[in-house]
């Protein structure tokens, strides 16, 4: 088995990850390191819990050399604001025994003191793309120096609509670098990319047996409706077994109803996190449970996305999600490193077509149980279940959730002409849509 020694890391360096008690390198280490270290432009695909942070910052660090410059070689480009902090700490915990100075910036608090501190002088540059393209363009982030452009999830900064952000930064790196890019999945969209900005880079990945989902027990109630659901919710929280939990929703707006409804029978024993809560807030609640102080967390995707949270045992979806990877990056919050774990989905009618699609991603079935007899059902419908339309605006939600200032958002949807469709790739869903169809004709056919 693969050491750490086999890399040949620098004492300092080693000296840190001797500290933080890591002895072998994960599947993404072993296998980013070489390809990182060539210089050629790479792209990762790996999920969050993989230990992919550390799969490209230690080639990065190996490799560090002391410069004389006061604007950053390194940039790291992540989605949220969470993020930032956690590869900033990441990173800082890394380079303890390094002269390196890190820096995170991030948008929604004052411009002019994170201007102060990218004047004091830095050398990796941990942010998200709104701010770092404002940065940027006033001419206080300069890319003078830039020897590696790090862009991690880079799915779900598309996803969230930096597309904009992302090539404005990218056209004003005018310095030849490494593009080192992260992505828990390879999408249309990060096809166009390469192949409009970036240099052949060359594929490292996990095997798909790789995923954690083995470890998942995954089970599921067919529940009529949200109240009923939070009925439910509330009688699967009196077994003790369920001692760390992620309670996932869709949007901000349910998120704060199941938070409401739990306080009536667990008072203080979950935090919820959403971008309409502060960033103070918002790293508390996470610092408390991550303590123990709270038994769990209510949260949305964009929120949890990449958070790094561990030994939860249950994780919850209230409201299945609209697509199907983001199902598997849910459940994937549990069963990491060498525990188990349970995903438990409250699926209402109207969210069994996302089963049906998500099963047939994952090529398994969700365990499906009755739902328990203590379990009062409601009639009542909430006014966002009872119209189509107004569910699926509901669902569409939190994409438009980053928690970035207001020009980030109206950013968003101004389109860039990045080639156009004679550079772009074949759709790489096709099949799966193709099976979908399937499954479901056969099911239209069963019920007749
Ligand atoms: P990530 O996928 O980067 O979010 O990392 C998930 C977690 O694994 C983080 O808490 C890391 O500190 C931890 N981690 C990273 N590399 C290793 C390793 N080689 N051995 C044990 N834990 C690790």
């Amino acid at each position: 088995m693969a050491t750490f020694e086999d890399f040949d890391l620098p004492k300092s360096l080693q000296k840190a990850i001797d500290e933080l008690g890591f002895t072998t390198p994960t599947p993404i280490q072993q296998r980013a390191m070489p390809v990182i270290l060539s210089g050629r432009d790479v792209m990762g695909i790996a999920q969050t819990g993989t230990g992919k942070t550390f799969a490209y910052l230690l080639p990065v660090l190996k490799q560090w050399k002391f410069a004389k410059t006061d604007t950053p070689r390194v940039v790291i480009i992540v989605p949220t604001r969470e993020l930032v902090v956690q590869v900033a700490e990441e990173t800082e915990k890394l380079t303890q025994y390094m002269s390196v100075r890190v820096l995170g910036i991030y948008g929604g608090v004052n411009i002019n003191t994170q201007k102060n501190k990218v004047y004091e002088g830095v050398d990796i540059l941990v942010g998200t793309p709104g701010r770092i393209m404002d940065l940027a363009l006033d001419g206080v982030v300069r890319f003078d120096a830039l020897q590696k452009l790090i862009i991690d999830e880079f799915d779900e900064i598309l996803n969230l609509g930096f597309r904009f952000q992302v090539t404005s930064i990218l056209s004003m790196m005018k310095q030849k670098r490494q593009n080192i890019l992260f992505s828990a999945t390879m999408t249309d969209e990060i096809d166009e990319m390469l192949n409009d900005f970036f240099d052949f880079p060359e594929e490292v990945s996990l095997a798909p047996s790789g995923t954690p989902l083995e470890k998942i027990r995954q089970q599921a109630y067919h529940v009529p409706n949200f109240l009923t659901k939070l009925n439910l919710l509330k009688v699967l929280l009196q077994n003790e077994e369920l001692q760390r939990v992620l309670v996932f929703v869709n949007n901000k707006r349910t998120a704060d109803l199941v938070i409401e409804s739990l306080e009536e029978e667990y008072e203080a024993q979950f935090g919820v996190i959403h971008s309409n809560k502060s960033q103070n807030y918002r790293l508390k609640t996470m610092a408390a449970f991550q303590e123990g102080e709270l038994r769990g967390i209510v949260t949305t995707d964009v929120m949890a996305r990449g958070l790094d949270i561990s030994g939860i045992t249950h994780v919850i979806n209230i409201e299945f999600p609209d697509v199907p990877e983001q199902y598997i990056h849910r459940i994937g919050r549990t069963g990491r490193a060498d525990a188990e774990g349970t995903a438990i989905s409250m699926i209402s009618p109207k969210e069994e077509e996302q089963q049906i699609e998500t099963e047939l991603l994952m090529e398994k079935e969700l365990e499906l149980l009755p739902l328990p007899e203590n379990v009062k059902i409601e009639e009542k419908l909430l006014d966002f279940e009872k119209t189509k339309q107004k569910v699926k605006q509901l669902l569409k939600k939190p994409k438009q959730e980053g928690g970035e200032a207001f020009h980030d958002k109206k950013d968003k949807n101004k389109k860039v002409n990045l080639g156009g469709p004679g550079k772009r790739t074949p759709r790489k869903t096709a099949p799966r849509n193709r099976a979908v169809e399937a499954k479901r004709a056969a099911k239209k056919k069963k019920g007749k």
